[in-house]
């Protein structure tokens, strides 16, 4: 972010002098009934620590590095590049803003200022981070580096003189993909020299698109290996759980991590609050039957503390996750200010992506200048304006990971002054459980980046992309891990590879066609009806969930209604259209356990890990009134039926110990149902992902199993690793479901805790004491076992009687 595109906001004409965020924090919570502040957590100023340059750091480099501003790294950045320097490969997962670039760009440029021949190459997610490392390396003015981005955008003329002079390309993983590995011949000169890969924002290659990228790495080692060449990786991450062994499994690699972060901080004091129950909520007559929001919805609160804070002269911005929520939020409060004092409303607005350059200015100067007090946004913030110095910053619902809390919560804070951070948890159990577990938030990261490298749908076609660019050999197999042998047999068997005495050859004149980012099936286009503008697309998988006909679709902060879903031509056809209301589908799902990788034998508790067979249908949708989150009403959908062999996790009990834990038999359905929602909703806790990510199915008795039974599954072919994660995680997993259900303060079950938006079956039936009774057989049974998982080999197709207690 550039210092002129920086707001810094001073004192407000109306801010009485002296309130710190404490006193503004009493104020915000003054008149409500119930106290709905959770928690107050004083995250203190830190001074930083700066170290020395490291010995080998040429002075040309330390120099270059003044002129920008830095005197010394902190003692994180030099701790990273030392061990990258010496050949060890390493990853720094530490805070937004901690100056993760220093780490990589001094092992990488001073390699470069002592071998003339050396190459780096630079990996980030998009293109437009890219063009920002281009702008800070060029900024450096080093001599012989040249420093260029190869994507897609480069013009061919430029191509040949980057690929023959550059010693620092900055390129992504696409491109890496489809451009440089298939055109090996072309960069030898190049890959040969290459001493460092820099993968930046390295937690972004989660999922399906982390495993293939993991695979496109592999075929970077693969052909700088034939050159006899092994670069060392530096990866930079956001911080989260055992940032060395996500980065281990992306790169194949032993990589040591880098966590403890010794950058400068302002002080912040952060407050978790839980909007409170409306009157008759949780009455079980209405409970269980629909979606009936039993809480003041977080948009609504927001608004509230918004006005409350405008109204105290504080200069607040709200960060709320959609572009209708965050009109929403102005809105209101304008009109509660209005109503307070007449005028006042005039002091608050909404800011979002699709604003014309001057009316952001514009926004900002009135910011700036105090003229504008109250801001509510989606983070369309992070686009172009980097607007600090704000006294208070509101969160509208988890932004879904820790790393975007902070960079929201880090616009606050005034330069050596104080702010207020509050996060204001919406209806949904992982934003219950963390506003009654700030260990989670402050305490050291659970949450880790997943990705699944062995997932045959993604080795297979990588597999196909490396033999098409050159034979694979048996040694070539290890590279590519578990799992790489039998996609192989598959690829000879389907007639897309020919074995020779060398090796497996790749049998076509053309490339095979492989799209990192589409998951499921041929990704489906929106398109805007009346232009014929594609808007963008949505991958197969999630295409009847996001995209059916009557859906709202959000695409980069505007909001379009589909009109029609043609699934043979891959095609939605959507209008601009602006609806009160958000829609959300509904699918009925079947399972077969395929076979099974690995169980937990706890004695009436059995936990599983394995593949499965699903059957899932979108039937209908419901649509539900943003500002209220009311359900407006049900409408039926006419989508096929789809299947997915994917990976899950389950868990089974004897009908004997849920009767001795006192779930009576009529009971179990509804007890089994509450706990898979909420064990779903808190699945993101432990693994970054979303509720599309993954599914869930319960029973009293599944046919494979012949028990009561709660499944979790992989929402992609294949799997994406985010069950396996659960099943290594299970026993803190299911803790923290269990205690997410048992803090709400509802009492027979609400969107907070054991409703899901997603549910099939209109969240019926449903059992909140039930759940957590079975909850807490399956946590003493763990428990009570060593915990240790019996491993079965992944192949062969174990039929379902491995799925039956042990
Ligand atoms: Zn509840
Ligand atoms: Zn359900």
């Amino acid at each position: 972010m550039t210092p002129a595109a920086t707001v810094a906001a001073g004192h407000g004409p109306d801010r009485p002098p002296g309130e710190g965020p404490t006193e503004l924090l009493r104020r915000l919570r003054t008149g409500a009934d119930a106290d709905p502040v959770t928690h107050v957590e004083r995250v203190p100023a830190r001074a930083g620590e700066q170290v020395p340059w490291p010995r080998w750091a040429p002075e040309e480099l330390r120099a270059a590095f003044a002129r920008r501003g830095v005197v010394a790294p902190w003692r994180h950045q030099a701790e990273a590049a030392d061990l990258a320097y010496a050949g060890t490969h390493v990853v720094v997962a530490t805070g937004t803003a901690s100056g993760k670039s220093l780490a990589y760009q001094l092992p990488a440029l001073a390699t470069l200022l002592a071998d003339p021949r050396a190459t780096v190459l630079y990996l980030a997610p998009t293109k437009a981070l890219a063009a920002d490392q281009l702008r800070a390396v060029a900024g450096l003015e080093l001599d012989g580096v040249r420093p260029a981005c190869y994507d897609g955008d480069t013009p061919r003329a430029e191509r040949d003189w980057i690929r023959r002079h550059s010693r620092f390309v900055l390129t992504n993983p696409d491109m890496l993909h489809h451009g440089i590995l298939p055109g090996h011949a072309h960069w030898s000169g190049f890959l040969r020299r290459l001493a460092y890969v820099i993968v930046d924002e390295c937690h972004t290659y989660r999922g399906v698109f982390g495993s293939h990228v993991a695979h496109v790495l592999r075929r970077l080692r693969r052909q700088c290996a034939r050159f006899g060449r092994t670069p060392i990786m530096v990866l930079a991450s956001a911080t989260s759980g055992d940032p060395a062994t996500a980065a281990g499994r992306l790169t194949g690699l032993p990589v040591a991590a880098v966590t403890d972060d010794a950058s400068p901080r302002g002080g912040v004091t952060f407050a978790l609050w839980e909007p409170p129950l409306l009157p008759g909520a949780g009455d079980p007559a209405v409970g269980a039957v629909d979606l009936a929001p039993v809480r003041r919805s977080a948009l609504r609160e927001t608004a509230g503390l918004l006005a409350d804070a405008v109204a105290a002269g504080v200069r607040t911005l709200a960060f709320v996750r959609s572009r209708k929520g965050a009109e929403v939020v102005a809105a209101t409060a304008r009109r509660a200010l209005d109503e307070a004092v007449p005028g006042l409303g005039g002091r608050v607005a909404a800011y979002r992506a699709g604003y014309l350059r001057e009316e952001r200015r514009e926004l900002e100067r009135a910011l700036l200048h105090g003229d504008l007090l109250g801001l509510a946004s989606t983070n369309a913030l992070e686009l172009g304006v980097d607007l600090v110095g704000l006294d208070a910053v509101l969160i509208c619902g988890w932004p879904g990971t820790r790393a975007s809390l902070w960079q929201q919560a880090g616009r606050a804070g005034r330069s050596g002054g104080e702010a207020l951070a509050v996060l204001v948890a919406r209806d949904d159990p992982l934003d219950t459980y963390l506003v009654h577990h700030p260990e989670a938030l402050f305490g050291r990261p659970v949450e880790a980046t997943v990705l699944d490298p062995a997932n045959p749908y993604v080795l297979a076609p990588q597999l196909a992309c490396a033999a098409a660019e050159a034979p694979l050999t048996p040694a070539d197999l290890e590279l590519f891990g578990e799992g790489a042998k039998e996609a192989v047999d598959s690829l000879v068997e389907a007639g897309a590879l020919r074995q020779r005495p060398t090796g497996w050859y790749w049998r076509h004149r053309e490339r095979p066609e492989v799209d990192l980012r589409g998951e499921g099936g041929a990704p489906v286009c929106v398109v805007e009806a009346a232009t014929g503008r594609l808007l963008g697309t949505v991958d197969g998988g999630s295409a009847h969930f996001l995209v059916h006909p009557g859906a709202v679709h959000l695409h980069q902060g505007v909001s379009y209604v589909v009109d029609s879903l043609d699934l043979a031509d891959g095609c939605a056809l959507v209008h601009p259209e602006e609806p009160d209301w958000s829609t959300h589908a509904r699918d009925v799902t079947s399972l077969t356990v395929a076979s099974v990788r690995s169980y937990v034998d706890a004695g009436p508790v059995g936990l599983f890990l394995g593949e499965v067979d699903v059957t899932s249908q979108v039937v209908s949708y419901q649509r539900r009134r943003i500002s209220s989150g009311e359900v407006i009403d049900t409408r039926p959908l006419d989508l096929p039926a789809r299947e997915l062999r994917t990976v899950a996790v389950w868990f089974t009990l004897s009908l004997e110990s849920l009767a001795s834990a006192g779930v009576e038999p009529a009971d179990v359905p509804g007890a089994l149902h509450a706990a898979e929602h909420a064990a779903i909703g808190l699945l993101p806790l432990m693994a970054t992902c979303d509720r599309w990510d993954i599914g869930g199915l319960s029973t009293a008795l599944h046919p494979d199993t012949e028990a009561p039974t709660v499944f979790v599954y992989d929402g992609h072919p294949g799997g994406a690793g985010f069950a396996e994660r659960a099943y290594r995680t299970a026993a803190q997993w299911l803790r923290a479901t269990r205690d997410a259900i048992a803090e709400c303060g509802c009492e027979a079950g609400c969107p907070s805790c054991v409703q899901s938006p997603k549910c099939g079956n209109g969240n019926n039936p449903l059992s909140k004491p039930g759940a957590i009774r079975v909850l807490d057989v399956v946590l003493a049974s763990l428990g009570a076992s060593d915990g240790s998982a019996a491993p079965l080999p992944r192949q062969g197709d174990r039929a379902a009687e491995q799925a039956r207690r042990p």
